[in-house]
């Protein structure tokens, strides 16, 4: 049944262009999740809630954040038909005007791409001593940058900085794998 349901939010996914994380990508977060005894999530990007009902179901406690109403709408029914009311909380805001003083044991940032480093600046203070933040698509479907549109070229130069503001930065140190679609795992550097 829980499985069947995934599915089909799969599915539904794919058949209209909602992005949602991709199977190897989801593998390798919902590791994580185990590996470092993750309890407490931030999600920044909640879609339709299909990553936040697969972090879920490891028994965690998800404030996830949609900033389109649409979305956020059907993020609330997915939630309720998975029995997970109690496990996620979604929040229709955008995220960069969200007050949030909670603080979690995994970041995940999943929005839009060219906000990525306002978000980890944002949202670092509500990491734990010994949380990790976590942003995906970095690789960004692997679009060759010769090849799109303006907007598209844009918004790749983006991610491109965002990745030298996580090699060059002092505070976090962050190895980004080539799994998925590009996945950065950040933890802060011992002080
Ligand atoms: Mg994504």
């Amino acid at each position: 049944m829980k499985k069947n349901f995934i599915y089909n939010l799969k599915e539904y996914a794919i058949k209209n262009d909602v992005p949602i994380i991709n199977d190897e990508g989801l593998e390798f977060l919902l590791e994580l999740i185990k590996t470092h005894n993750v309890k407490t999530i931030l999600e920044i990007g909640t879609a339709i809630g299909y990553s936040a009902i697969n972090m879920a179901h490891l028994d965690t406690k998800i404030i996830t954040v949609e900033r389109d109403y649409f979305m956020y709408e059907q993020a609330i029914n997915n939630i309720k038909e998975s029995n997970l009311e109690e496990n996620i909380k979604v929040i229709y805001a955008e995220a960069l005007e969200l007050e949030i003083t909670e603080k979690f044991d995994l970041i995940f940032i999943d929005a839009a791409k060219a906000q990525y480093q306002k978000f980890f600046e944002k949202f670092k203070i509500n990491l734990n001593e010994n949380g990790i933040i976590v942003c995906d698509n970095l690789n960004f479907h692997n679009l060759n940058i010769n090849e799109v549109s303006r907007g598209t070229r844009q918004l790749l130069k983006k991610i491109e900085r965002f990745k030298e503001f996580l090699e060059n930065n002092d505070e976090f140190a962050t190895t980004i794998y080539n799994v998925g679609d590009g996945i950065s795992v950040s933890k802060r550097r011992m002080k």
